[in-house]
């Protein structure tokens, strides 16, 4: 797998960078996550948006993802448009669960971090792994998925305006699942490596 460097786009003031950590299982990358992103980038002013993928998600034990090694590439060549997108492996490379807090620890120090989540995944915040401790690492900036911020003001919490992409991964992989087209829906790179490796293909009910 190749994995690009982290860029930091320091302005040369010895400021702290301001990095967005857009965390995801990205089974598969699609246009909603890289929208989502790309906005928060340009409206909160971040020097750059880590998309961490997360080998295997706590919250999603109850089916099979994916092989990471493929998800990683459509995530890799899924953000090649957009510089200020940098894909980030620091989840691929440590053993053991993923908790975003790890990532937070791992990723802070030299760089104020900016965690954007979609609404729906701010809705179950509190119930993460040491939440206190994730509240404390990052600021929270709440990407408006489904046309409702959660109280976000009263959380001291950033807001991301979005026109609403009703796009998930759940629908990709359902459609590819049935052999419907995804085009317009992920990344054309994401499309073809989809098509190459079968992935999401059910395989073909035996003939009688
Ligand atoms: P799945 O359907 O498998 O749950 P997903 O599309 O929800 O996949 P995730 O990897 O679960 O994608 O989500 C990663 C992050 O992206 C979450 O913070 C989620 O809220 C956000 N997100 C996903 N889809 C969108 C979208 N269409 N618009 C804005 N944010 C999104
Ligand atoms: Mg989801």
């Amino acid at each position: 797998m190749s994995r690009p460097a982290v860029q930091e786009r320091g302005d040369g003031t010895g400021r702290r960078p301001r990095v967005g950590v857009f965390g995801g299982s990205f089974d598969p990358l699609h246009n909603g996550h890289l929208a989502a992103a790309s906005w928060a980038a340009d409206s909160l002013e971040l020097d750059s948006v880590l998309m961490v993928l997360a080998p295997d998600p706590w919250q999603k034990r109850d089916r099979v993802l994916a092989p990471v090694d493929i998800r990683w590439e459509m995530l890799v060549k899924g953000c090649v448009a957009n510089p200020v997108l940098v894909p980030s492996a620091t989840e691929i490379e440590r053993d053991g669960p993923t908790y975003t807090i790890d990532t937070l620890e791992v990723l802070g120090g030299s760089q104020d971090l900016v965690l954007i989540i979609g609404a729906d995944a701010a809705r179950r915040i509190d119930t993460w792994h040491r939440s206190e401790d994730v509240l404390r690492c990052a600021e929270i900036a709440v990407v408006d998925r489904a046309g409702e911020l959660p109280n976000i003001e009263e959380r001291g919490w950033l807001g991301v305006e979005l026109p609403r992409i009703d796009i998930s991964s759940t629908l990709i992989r359902d459609r590819a699942a049935r052999g419907l087209s995804v085009t317009g829906l992920v990344p054309a790179a994401v499309e073809s490596i989809m098509r190459a490796t079968g992935t999401y293909r059910e395989p073909p009910e035996p003939a009688d």
